[in-house]
């Protein structure tokens, strides 16, 4: 009989998967599917079964059995097999959680989660770092009962339902013998003790939420998406648990002038055609200060003038990039008569007034060609 439940899918791993990569599968599975981490009902059936599976692929007679088409697990085999004897959920926790899931009550102090700000800067304090103030909005100790989560005087009581042990066991008879399973005492949620006078500013949770103000050191060189990592800035625990830690994630702003490629800076100069064909100089108030850009007689179209090293500094490495002009050639329009009849006169002097068509023969070609061609060094 081929059992219901395919236990490599439901690991997700290969059927020729080694024992160790079956445990990793399990473990990783584990771990998301814990139900003290996701305690719903569907996710913990989900538990159950990836529990099955490892059960039977970890050890080589029953995978065998499996391969050869048994369930090991038996009654008819699939989904809900359940626990075998003597293989109960606290065992499995304990070889792979070791102190995190052991038996007895679990602590009411747990490390507080990570948290996440997002930070707007300008783009000059991308380039050279800067220090910021911020504001966050995080769980911080209660001040009235420092986390402990009683009123004053009070105390945690021994619960009754669990007799401290924090879980509650059921033995279950089945085709197998006997099946025991243990679960979180119902009453105190595992932790064997009952706050029956908790402390009315946190509510028993030994934190509250705060505004505070950080300061934070930017370093030159981040960029949209970074994120700076404050250690013990998160959220603090339930019961004054160490805090967790904060990211800071950098957005910047847009800058009128100047658009960022990776480490190098891209700025556009529009230039008249005729400061394109004479040259000329232009002043560029870049982010170090005002820069001069030689723009050398005869300058093209979607040439691009380097400024080495007045890009953005690299986060990892040395140095910094480049900023790059491109150069943008307008042609004039509205032109008067005495602008056209110079233009004219131009023309017909450099013998450019009828721009030779495709069958005549071009001094460099034909003036016509692929537009790849065109735009192979223009913007990119
Ligand atoms: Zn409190
Ligand atoms: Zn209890």
């Amino acid at each position: 009989m081929v059992p219901t439940t395919d236990y490599y899918e439901v690991l997700g791993v290969p059927r020729d998967a080694s024992t160790e990569d079956i445990k990793k599968a399990y473990r990783k599975l584990a771990r998301k599917l814990h139900p003290d981490v996701n305690p719903d009902p569907e996710t913990q059936e989900r538990f159950k079964q990836v529990t099955s599976a490892y059960e039977v692929l970890a050890d080589p007679k029953k995978r065998e059995m499996y391969d050869l088409g048994g369930d090991p697990l038996g009654a008819g085999g699939g989904a809900g097999g359940g626990f075998g004897a003597g293989f109960s959920f606290s065992d499995i926790m304990d070889a792979f959680f070791g102190g995190t899931a052991t038996r007895g009550p679990r602590s009411r102090v747990r490390r507080g989660q990570d948290a996440m700000v997002r930070l707007k800067i300008d783009l000059s304090e991308a380039v050279f770092g800067a220090t910021k103030e911020l504001q966050v909005d995080t769980a911080v100790v209660c001040t009235v009962c420092s986390g402990a989560g009683t009123a004053a005087g009070a105390q945690l009581a021994t619960c009754d339902t669990c007799g401290g042990q924090g879980e509650v066991k059921q033995v279950q008879r089945s085709f197998m013998g006997q099946v025991m399973t243990t679960r979180p005492c119902p009453q105190c949620h595992g932790f064997g003790t009952v706050n029956p006078n908790p402390c009315v500013e946190c509510g028993g949770d030994g934190r509250v939420r705060s505004r505070r103000t950080l300061t934070i050191k930017i370093p030159a060189g981040v960029d949209s998406g970074t994120r700076i990592q404050l250690a013990g800035h998160g959220e603090v625990g339930p019961g004054g648990g160490p805090a967790g830690d904060l990211y800071v994630e950098i957005a910047i702003n847009p800058h009128p002038v100047f658009t960022r490629d990776g480490d190098d800076l891209h700025c556009k100069l529009q230039l008249p055609m005729t400061a394109a064909a004479l040259g000329t100089s232009v002043e560029l108030e870049a982010l170090d200060g005002k820069e001069t850009i030689e723009v050398r007689p005869g300058a093209q179209h979607g040439e691009k003038i380097k400024l080495a090293a007045r890009g953005v500094p690299r986060l990892r490495g040395t140095g910094r990039g480049d900023l790059l002009v491109h150069l943008d050639v307008v042609t004039p329009t509205k032109l008067d008569s005495r602008q056209e009849e110079l233009l004219r006169e131009l023309a017909k002097i450099r013998g450019e007034e009828h721009v030779p068509g495709p069958s005549a023969a071009a001094p460099h070609g034909n003036v016509f060609s692929r537009i790849r061609d065109a735009f192979k060094d223009g913007l990119s």
